[in-house]
C-alpha cells in the first residue's frame, strides 16, 4: 500500500467488496459487525434497486468531499479512543525527544485508527502522521468506515471538483495537546486531520473529544442528585470541519470585543523568544493553553485574538487542519515572518519559523513581531 503513516502496514481487506456503510450510518460511533457491510453489498449488487441508486449517488460525490466526510467520522472515532484510554486508566506514556514531548497509548491507537481507516478507503492518498509507529497489523475494531452524510450533501467548491486521490496529502495529528492530556487538562486536546492540495491546506477536521466535559461533569452531578435530567450540555465532544470556498461548521463564530488584544500561546513549550514576542504585542491578556487545535478554536470562538508562537516545535500536522478552519472564516495563519505554510508531501515537518494566527487584525500583530525574534527564526 503506497500511502502510509508512521510505519504501519495495513493489509487490504480479503476482497474488494468493501462498500462502506450506507449513507447516514456514519452518525454512529460504534462499529457495525464486520459481516454486515459485505451482506449489504451483496443485496445492492443483485436486484435491490433502491439501494443500487444510493450506491450510484454516493459515487457521484467528489473525492475531496468523500474524503472530508470520511475524515469527520474517522476523527470522531479517534475521539472515542482518546476518551477510552483515559477511562481505562493506563496512559502508557513514552517520552519522545524530551520531557515535554510525549506520546501515550491514545496517540498510538488514534493514529493507527485514523491512518488505517483512511488508507483502506483511499489507498492512493499520501498520509503523514505525527507518530513513528512500528509495522503492525491493525485491529479491525480500530477501523472506521463511516462517512458523515451532512458533508456529502454539501457542494464541492468547483476549483476542487477534479482533484484526484493521489493529488492529496493528509496531515494527521492523532492527539494534539498530549502534555495537557497527561495532566488532565482534557479540553485542550484535539484530533487533527488536515487535507492539502498543491501545497495548500484546503480542508480539515478537528475533533475535540472533551468539549463540554466540565459541563458534563456538573450535569452528571445534578443528575446524581436528581436535580435535573440530561440536557444538551451533557453531550461530550464535538467535531468542527471546513473546506476553503465552502466554509467552516460545527461551532458558533465569535469575535473578541473590539480593541481587546488577547493572546493565546503555549503553556508547556515556553521560551524567552516566545515571551519576548508576546510582550511586544502589548496584550491586554495572555492565555497559556495546550494544543495548536485548541488555540485556533479559541480564535474562532472569541476567547483570543491572536495565536503567537515564536518558536520552532509546532509541525505541519499541528497547523494543517486548524489553518483551514481559520482561513475558511476569514482569518489568517502564517509563520512569524508572514509567510504562508506549505503542506506538500516533500516539505519539512517542522514549522521552524513559528506560528502567527488571527481571526481579525492580522496586521496589528504582524507589525509588532520584534526584528530580533524574526532574525532568530529562520523559515
Ligand atoms: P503547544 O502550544 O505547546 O501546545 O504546542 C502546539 C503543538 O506543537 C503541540 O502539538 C506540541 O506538541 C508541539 N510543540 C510545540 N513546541 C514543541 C517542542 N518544543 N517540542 C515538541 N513539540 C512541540
Ligand atoms: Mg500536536
Ligand atoms: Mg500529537
Amino acid at each position: 500500500m503506497r500511502s502510509s503513516c508512521g510505519r504501519f502496514v495495513l493489509h487490504p481487506p480479503p476482497c474488494d467488496l468493501q462498500p462502506g456503510r450506507r449513507p447516514g450510518a456514519g452518525h454512529r460511533e460504534d462499529l457495525l459487525p464486520h459481516s454486515l457491510p459485505l451482506l449489504a453489498f451483496r443485496c445492492l449488487s443483485s436486484s435491490f434497486v433502491p439501494g443500487l441508486s444510493l450506491l450510484i449517488m454516493a459515487s457521484s460525490h467528489t473525492v475531496l468531499m468523500r474524503l472530508v466526510a470520511s475524515a469527520y467520522s474517522i476523527a470522531q472515532k479517534a475521539g472515542t479512543i482518546v476518551r477510552r484510554v483515559i477511562a481505562e486508566g493506563d496512559l502508557g506514556i513514552v517520552q519522545k525527544t524530551c520531557a515535554t514531548d510525549l506520546q501515550t497509548k491514545a496517540d498510538r491507537l488514534a493514529q493507527m485508527s485514523i491512518c488505517s481507516s483512511l488508507a483502506r478507503k483511499f489507498p492512493k492518498l499520501t498520509i503523514i502522521g505525527e507518530e513513528d509507529l512500528p509495522f503492525e497489523e491493525v485491529d479491525q475494531e480500530l477501523i472506521e468506515d463511516g462517512q458523515w452524510e451532512e458533508i456529502l450533501q454539501q457542494p464541492c467548491p468547483s476549483q476542487y471538483s477534479a482533484i484526484k486521490e493521489e493529488d492529496l496529502v493528509v496531515w494527521v495529528d492523532p492527539l494534539d495537546g498530549t502534555k495537557e492530556y497527561t495532566e488532565g487538562l482534557l479540553d485542550n486536546v484535539t484530533v487533527l486531520i488536515g487535507i492539502a492540495y498543491e501545497g495548500k491546506a484546503i480542508a480539515g477536521v478537528i475533533n475535540q473529544p472533551y468539549y463540554n466535559y466540565q459541563n458534563n461533569e456538573k450535569q452528571k452531578l445534578r443528575e446524581h442528585r436528581n436535580e435535573a435530567k440530561a440536557g444538551p450540555d451533557a453531550v461530550l465532544g464535538r467535531t468542527i470541519w471546513g473546506v476553503l470556498g465552502l466554509g467552516a461548521f460545527g461551532f458558533q463564530l465569535k469575535e473578541v470585543p473590539a480593541g481587546k488584544h488577547i493572546i493565546t500561546t503555549t503553556r508547556s513549550h515556553n521560551s524567552k523568544l516566545v515571551t519576548d514576542c508576546v510582550t511586544a504585542m502589548n496584550p491586554d491578556d495572555v492565555l497559556r493553553v495546550g494544543g495548536a487545535g485548541n488555540k485556533i478554536i479559541q480564535l474562532i470562538e472569541g476567547k483570543a485574538s491572536a495565536y503567537v508562537f515564536a518558536s520552532p516545535g509546532c509541525k505541519k500536522w499541528d497547523t494543517c487542519a486548524p489553518e483551514v478552519i481559520l482561513h475558511a472564516v476569514g482569518g489568517k495563519l502564517t509563520d512569524i515572518h508572514g509567510n504562508a505554510l506549505q503542506y506538500n508531501k516533500e516539505v519539512k515537518h517542522m514549522n521552524s519559523a513559528g506560528v502567527l494566527a488571527t481571526l481579525r487584525n492580522y496586521d496589528y500583530y504582524a507589525s509588532r513581531v520584534p526584528e530580533s525574534v524574526k532574525n532568530a527564526l529562520v523559515p
